[in-house]
């Protein structure tokens, strides 16, 4: 029996770290889940969310979501329509350059929200952490 044999034997189970070949991981998700209590209040459309939990469990934190600010962009929007018929050609500039960053903000956002959030969420889901050397990875 030569070494590589050995390590190709540890390799076997799906579930040991790559890195160490410990199989001493758990679940990121059950991780974070576990060592997190949180408290959501739903107040009049605004969500507060009160958590608190060990550091681990707070690096081991899903993938958020990106914020979008549509309501910032419609009033940008409005601003610099003022301006215009006011005939405030800078303002109308300044808010125009502010509508298009808001714009191209939230549709940076959204096209991440749609296409990359999902598998990073997914990613999350099947990521472990290894106990004994720290070295993170993903088991599909
Ligand atoms: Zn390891």
């Amino acid at each position: 029996m030569s070494n590589s044999a050995e390590v190709q034997n540890v390799g076997t189970s799906k579930f040991v770290c790559p890195k160490c070949g410990s199989s001493d991981i758990k679940n990121c998700a059950i991780i974070h889940t576990s060592g997190t209590t949180s408290l959501d209040l739903g107040v009049e459309g605004a969500n507060f969310n009160f958590s608190h939990g060990s550091q681990l469990a707070k690096e081991l934190a899903p993938p958020q979501k990106k914020e979008t600010h549509p309501i910032a962009m419609v009033v940008f929007g409005l601003i610099t329509i003022l301006c215009l018929y006011g005939g405030a050609i800078i303002g109308a500039v300044i808010f125009g350059i502010l509508t298009y960053a808001n714009y191209s903000a939230n549709q940076d956002a959204n096209r991440y929200n749609e296409n990359e959030y999902p598998a990073e969420y997914e990613a999350w889901q099947d990521s472990y952490i290894c106990f004994k050397c720290g070295h993170k990875f993903v088991i599909r």
